[in-house]
């Protein structure tokens, strides 16, 4: 199973084993003493004003070695595998600086309208690999750094993850920026620049989930700028004194004030010079310490200051789905004011920084919506619409009306969740002490809403009441809604979802053009072109295209089609897919020690834990044919099909019934992979600390992949889609983008099960009202969770509470939907036993992925929301 982990270790960042040598394959050129002569610095070659396209395996070897001496200030003759990611990384950064600078500067004197996308969590993986595939250096890079001794995927893997988010919606941003970089969109992210990342996942002797912080800055950040000159003082507390000069204006004076210091991350796009900006804001005491207490002796209080100045941006809020647990108003515990602290540091410091670039480009400020669109991921930054109202009123002296056109003609905002506990929803109290010019504006577009809708003959008054309930609360996502031009769910039955429930008032009341759809995409770049070369490289081959043509148009692979009636062609895609898990395997094996067998279909689910999700759907499957496997004889075993299970992902810290299903799918390894009856024709892996570079190497080997949240409550999901465009089938409830992908690859190429979205009420209502014995219902379920009751899988009754949540109320509906779930696995093994079908359904079902692209997907943001267009950037610099 997993690797036992020594207590004393949590929280140790675990050095690597360093592996010193000498570098090899450079000859320095000597001096006349007859001395060595190392280059210094980046002297990459320079042919017509242009670097990227010229530079050659020579200048990569003294671009790096150059970086060696001088940049880390190392001896070229004993250098490690980080030490040698290090240097390779700056020198593809000083390729990227070029670009971003030419970008830059394309942008400021074209003043093109932007769009500015606001995400609390940007999930962006490593980015060696990713920055050289869009440079088009790859090759170069793996050339020079082979000369010089070492190993491209070992220096590859030196880097950390930048995890900086949750799952899926950071994961998200993350593709949009680089789908925007290479259609050469005039798109900048806005986010936090976290010390702590999500937190890493350990897993201890008894199975349970024990988080380690992630200190991922510890080893320097070759991709970020620090741009010490940008800075905003940003305000909480204090007091807000209205004028009474009529104009409706305010003073907010006094309380703390922090300062915000922007960080710059290049994001290069594929295949064009375009490189765009993420900029993450870190939060410093605005002066190292407060004089006045320090003078009055008072030592401990003046550092605690700039304590509380830092804890802003220290960590990432590790909820995903959560704000407290479904169905229970159980709250989850965490420090509320300092999320929202981090709210506003982060939406304030962006607008500033918005606004300021917006001056500086001497327009008018009625202007502003013509020149600025602001994407709000989510209601996270939704502080941003009453932040910009307090600009336009307090400081640019604009009256209600004037500043209202322009807040509700610059924000968009995408819905994530029609989840009921998910939904943002701040104390009054609580916005009244920490933000106090900001709760009196919410008041007023609240009142202002209802003054319109008077006007309007509306006698609902609740729909603007997003101030509501006992105590007091604001709903973000009708403030959000209210003080947007559009809102947009992320698949079309999401956005349907949105449309009629959640702001179901506001469609009535504000008219149904301001809501659309945009389905989730992602970047075939990472999710294909580099998480899976071997496939990306037979689809060149087979397509006949370049590679840079089909990677930026993706429907470009329904070309792939015919192909699934050459049978030569399928063994070359089935040898890939094996050769894929193979790289698991030996993945597996270096880091957990545990040998697993790559002659069986590998299943696949790996995504956040969360009850929604039905993580625990799956591991009763699973033990539901451990039992089964170990009634059969031996003659009956001879005609299974070989799986292995593999599950990984993160449990919220607090989400005690989630954890529970981590352990008790440890457990379950446990007993099933050391059972001499059933260990060959099935195994069980948990992966620990999911993160995206592990689903770089679990996505290309999956043979079929798990979506089987409860109908409805699955936005859109993404991994879905990563999964398909490798060539892994999907077995899914009929929810999200699954739908969507169904549409495209054909229903018949896909595993559908489960009830559909608009019986899940009924039944839910049934289970309280009407509650049918497990027993009767479902025996064969009943059967399974016996047997965990009964300590099978150990325990001592520890997981009693995540049982009585199916015996209960059973709110996802596990089951209602077991019986079916459970045939259309059978239907999955006998598909897969014809094994030439299956490589028919697996060329199909990736050769229809086109539409899920993220360039698809923010083209539509750019064209139908933010009304933006391309800027062609030249190579090699202005
Ligand atoms: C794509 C991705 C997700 C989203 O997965 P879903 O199955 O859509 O929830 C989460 N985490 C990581 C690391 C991902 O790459």
């Amino acid at each position: 199973m997993t690797s036992t982990i020594d207590p004393k270790t949590i929280g140790k960042p675990q050095r690597p084993r360093r592996h010193v040598r000498t570098l090899t394959g450079y000859t320095p050129e000597k001096d006349a003493s007859g001395k060595d002569q190392w280059p210094r610095g980046d002297e990459g070659v320079w042919r017509d004003g242009m670097r990227t396209v010229d530079k050659d395996v020579q200048a990569v070897t003294r671009s790096i070695v150059g970086h060696v001496q001088t940049s880390l200030a190392r001896q070229a003759y004993n250098l490690d595998n980080l030490g040698a990611y290090q240097a390779a990384a700056l020198s593809a950064r000083d390729d990227l600086l070029v670009n971003w600078n030419t970008t830059q500067l394309t942008f400021t004197r074209k003043q093109p309208k932007r769009a500015y996308y606001l995400s609390l969590e940007f999930l962006m993986g490593r980015t060696l690999d990713n920055a050289l595939l869009n440079l088009g250096l790859k090759d170069k890079f793996t050339d020079g750094v082979q000369k010089l001794g070492f190993n491209m995927e070992d220096v590859i893997e030196q880097e950390r993850d930048a995890a900086l988010g949750n799952g899926g919606l950071g994961r998200l941003a993350a593709c949009y920026l680089d789908s925007s970089a290479s259609q050469e969109l005039p798109v900048w992210g806005y986010g936090l620049r976290y010390k702590y990342g999500i937190f890493q996942q350990l897993i201890s002797p008894q199975g349970e989930q024990l988080e380690a912080p992630d200190p991922w800055l510890d080893n320097q950040n070759p991709w970020e700028l620090p741009r010490l000159d940008v800075t905003y003082d940003i305000r909480f507390y204090g007091r807000a004194d209205r004028l009474d000069d009529g104009t409706g204006r305010a003073v907010w004076h006094g309380g703390q004030e922090v300062l915000a210091v922007a960080y710059d991350v290049m994001i290069p796009g594929y295949d064009t010079a375009s490189t765009n900006n993420l900029r993450l804001w870190e939060s410093k005491p605005q002066r190292g310490f407060d004089l006045n207490s320090f003078n009055a002796g008072n030592y401990e209080g003046a550092v605690e200051a700039s304590n509380s100045a830092s804890a802003i941006t220290s960590v990432l809020y590790p909820n995903d789905h959560t704000t407290c647990a479904p169905n229970r108003s159980i709250p989850i515990h965490f420090g509320k004011e300092l999320r929202l602290k981090q709210q506003y540091f982060w939406t304030a410091a962006s607008l500033a920084d918005i606004m300021r670039r917006f001056k500086n480009a001497g327009k008018n400020i009625r202007e502003f919506p013509d020149f600025v669109a602001i994407q709000l991921n989510d209601t996270h930054p939704t502080l941003a619409i009453p932040e910009l109202m307090r600009i336009l009123i307090d400081d640019e002296d604009l009256t209600w009306d004037q500043a209202w056109t322009i807040v509700t003609n610059t924000f968009f905002y995408t819905n994530h969740t029609v989840l009921p506990e998910a939904l943002e929803k701040w104390p009054v109290p609580l916005i009244e002490n920490v933000l106090p010019r900001h709760m009196q504006i919410i008041y007023d577009i609240s009142m202002n809403g209802q003054v319109l809708l008077a006007s309007n003959h509306v006698s609902d008054i609740q729909l603007t009441a997003f101030v509501e309930g006992q105590p007091k609360q604001v709903r973000m996502a009708h403030l959000a809604c209210i003080g947007s031009r559009k809102v947009n769910g992320v698949a079309e039955l999401h956005s349907e979802l949105v449309q009629t429930t959640i702001l179901k008032d506001f469609v009535e009341f504000e008219g149904v053009s301001k809501f659309g759809n945009v389905t989730n995409g992602i970047t075939p770049r990472r999710w294909l072109d580099q998480c899976n070369p071997e496939l990306s490289a037979l689809i060149t081959k087979t397509l006949k295209i370049e590679k840079s043509v089909w990677l930026k148009d993706l429907t470009k692979l329904e070309g792939l089609l015919p192909f699934a009636e050459d049978k030569a062609f399928r063994a070359q895609w089935s040898a890939i897919k094996q050769r894929n898990k193979e790289r698991l395997a030996h993945h597996v094996q270096t880091t957990l020690g545990l040998i697993i067998r790559t002659d069986a279909m590998f299943d696949v689910q790996i995504k956040r834990i969360h009850e929604y999700k039905r993580q625990t759907l799956n591991i009763l499957g699973v033990i539901h044919r451990y039992f089964a496997l170990k009634k059969m004889t031996p003659e009956e075993k001879k005609k299974v099909n070989r799986r292995v299970v593999f599950f990984a992902g993160k449990a919220a810290p607090a989400y005690y019934i989630a954890k529970l299903t981590i352990r008790l799918i440890v457990n379950v390894a446990r007993v099933i992979n050391a059972d001499p009856d059933t260990k060959e024709y099935l195994q069980l892996y948990f992966l620990p600390d999911y993160s995206v570079s592990l689903a770089e190497v679990l996505i290309p080997a999956s043979d079929i992949s798990q979506h089987i949240s409860t109908a409805g409550t699955e936005a859109s999901g993404t991994s879905n889609m990563k999964f398909c465009l490798n060539g892994g089938l999907l077995l899914g409830t009929v929810d999200g983008a699954n739908i969507e992908i169904a549409e495209e690859v054909g229903e018949n190429n896909v595993f559908f099960f489960g009830h559909l979205t608009p019986a899940v009420e009924d039944l839910r209502y049934q289970h309280l009202y009407h509650p049918v014995p497990i027993e009767e219902k479902c025996p064969p379920l009943a059967f399974v969770l016996n047997q965990i009751s009964a300590g099978v899988f150990g325990g001592d009754g520890v997981y009693e509470p995540l049982l009585n949540t199916i015996r209960q109320s059973d709110y996802y509906l596990i089951t209602d939907d077991f019986d079916s779930y459970i045939a259309t696995l059978e239907m999955v093994d006998e598909a897969y036993l014809d094994k030439e079908e299956w490589i028919k359904k697996s060329i199909r079902t990736t050769a229809k992925m086109g539409k899920f692209s993220s360039d698809r997907a923010i083209n539509e943001y750019a064209e139908s929301y933010w009304n933006i267009e391309p800027v062609s950037i030249p190579t090699g610099g202005l």
